[in-house]
């Protein structure tokens, strides 16, 4: 691969800025998987992070993220958003409108115009960005559905560069896309871009089916995980590249002696009963709530299971400035409290229940612990806490139940129990089978997850993507042989343009 600079634009930096005791700015760097396989290709390459700092910005902004920068190796430029900005941008369009959209909740969204208009407004603040801190022939890299307009105004004020844009949440198909007031321009606007990513083929799909009902001339060539799409105006590539985790790293913290120990203390305080876990952020996508009704169910139809299994969610408080947000925590915490009641004994407590983030050797260690992984959402982009969980699996004797919609189960079907996330009673048998299941298939079923998730980790993401969009090449991209689409995809991968558009 050439050594082309790299520009990242991403909602937030990969860096917070938080006020210390003494009301001072201070530097706390992100440690996600992103921020890990990006540092190292942008170190190399030589290149800056641009987002919004979390403030207003200013020059002790600039200052305090510059001498972060010469430490980090790369440049981070802030783009500085006002409190209505990220009202009507961020918690409104991208939360209020996209986000429910993108995921299926259609009557979740309030599809608010001044929203549209001040995304719009913040697209362009990020672009300005971008035109002001990189350089023709640089290859700008835009992530998630915050962004989406990013390479249109690039274009719109006449700043030329080579673009690229994924998008980690799904791509809704057509029906659902049709309901957006600004569907259209949100086309046009991916339209513009050099490559567009998503997660799996099923949102590649979605989205040229949606380009083929608004573009009659819109034609895709191409077999593979990336195609060429044109019509008389535009010539892009579309691809699906599924994110990985940094499976090394939390295959090896699994196995410190220290993890080891307070995982089985963990077990310990559990009685050595069978531990199902589940972790997600507080979000209505997750299926929580249909989760817990999934316990309840398996409590009542499998008597012979109580006191021998407990399920622990871990739920990480997100987004709860908002009025529903609160709402769903309190329906969990009911959920919770109902269950306990019907069916604790002395000594045992089917649901436990933790409202916070876990520090990271803690919650590798709960992944440890677990005999099994209940990862059910409703719908998801991809969900890492299923790869993650796999990753942690040092006795290779978990079961993950994983949910059909989320991105996930396109690469580990093999591997994890699929589960209707919406049929409690089929979740409930499913965990009643994998209860009596034989280590011997526990086994084999955890090793072909384990293979492809380390194989098609967030390096490998990162480098695919990379191909495809900085070298434009189609030919030299990794192949993905071993990973069987067919579940969705019913053994089809080609985009035949003899295919309906959809109509
Ligand atoms: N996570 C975390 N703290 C916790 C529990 C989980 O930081 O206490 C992380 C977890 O390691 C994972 C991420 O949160 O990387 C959740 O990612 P996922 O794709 O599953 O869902 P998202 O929240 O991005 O929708």
């Amino acid at each position: 691969m050439d050594s082309t600079r790299l520009v990242v634009v991403s909602n937030r930096l990969p860096a917070a800025l938080r006020k210390n005791e003494n009301g001072d700015w201070k530097v706390v760097p992100g440690a996600g998987g992103l921020v890990t396989a990006m540092a190292p290709v942008l170190r190399d390459r030589g290149g800056t992070w641009i987002g919004w700092s979390g403030t207003a910005g200013g020059a002790e902004v600039m200052d305090l993220l510059a001498s972060f920068s010469k430490e980090a190796g790369y440049e981070l430029k802030p783009v500085g958003l006002t409190a209505e900005e990220v009202n009507d941008f961020y918690f409104g369009f991208a939360n209020e409108v996209v986000w429910p959209l993108f995921h299926d909740f259609q009557s979740r969204c309030n599809f608010n115009p001044r929203y549209y208009h001040r995304y719009m407004d913040v697209n362009r603040k990020f672009a300005e960005t971008v035109g002001q801190w990189s350089a023709e022939g640089d290859f700008v890299w835009v992530h998630d559905y915050h962004l989406m307009h990013v390479g249109w105004w690039l274009k719109e004020l006449g700043i030329n560069r080579r673009t690229g844009f994924y998008l980690h949440i799904p791509f809704p198909p057509v029906d659902i896309f049709l309901k957006m007031p600004w569907r259209t321009k949100v086309l046009k606007a991916l339209m513009e871009y050099d490559l567009v990513g998503f997660q799996t083929y099923r949102d590649r799909r979605n989205f040229i089916q949606c380009l083929k009902l608004f573009y009659s001339d819109v034609k895709a060539k191409g077999r593979g995980p990336v195609v060429r799409i044109s019509n008389d105006e535009r010539t892009f590539n579309a691809g699906y590249f599924s994110i990985g985790i940094d499976y090394r790293q939390f295959n090896e913290t699994a196995r410190r002696p220290s993890v080891k120990k307070r995982a089985q203390a963990i077990k310990e305080a559990d009685e050595n009963r069978t531990i199902i876990l589940g972790v997600d952020r507080l979000d209505y996508t997750k299926g929580v709530p249909q989760r817990l009704e999934a316990m309840r169910t398996l409590f009542e139809n499998y008597p012979e299971l109580h006191g021998k299994i407990t399920f622990t969610q871990v739920l990480v408080p997100s987004r709860e400035q908002v009025p529903e947000y609160m709402a769903l925590k309190e329906e969990i915490e009911r959920l919770v409290g109902e269950i306990n009641g019907q069916f604790s004994q002395p000594g045992y407590t089917p649901v436990q229940y933790m409202y916070r983030s876990l520090p990271r050797e803690e919650l590798v260690a709960y992944y440890r612990a677990a005999d099994m992984a209940l990862v059910t959402p409703l719908r998801d982009g991809m969900n890492l806490v299923a790869k993650e969980y796999c990753a942690c699996n040092v006795s290779k004797k978990g079961v993950l139940f994983l949910s059909e919609f989320a991105g996930a189960a396109t690469q580990l079907q093999n591997g994890a129990l699929l589960v209707n996330p919406y049929d409690v009673e089929g979740v409930a048998k499913a965990i009643h089978q994998a209860y009596h299941m034989d280590d011997k298939e526990k086994r084999q079923r955890m090793r072909k997850m384990q293979e492809i998730i380390r194989k098609y980790d967030i390096f490998w993401w990162v480098d695919s993507f990379l191909q495809a969009g900085v070298s434009r090449g189609l030919g030299d991209f990794p192949p993905q042989e071993s990973v069987d689409y067919a579940f969705f995809e019913m053994g089809e991968d080609y985009i035949d343009d003899s295919l309906s558009s959809g109509t």
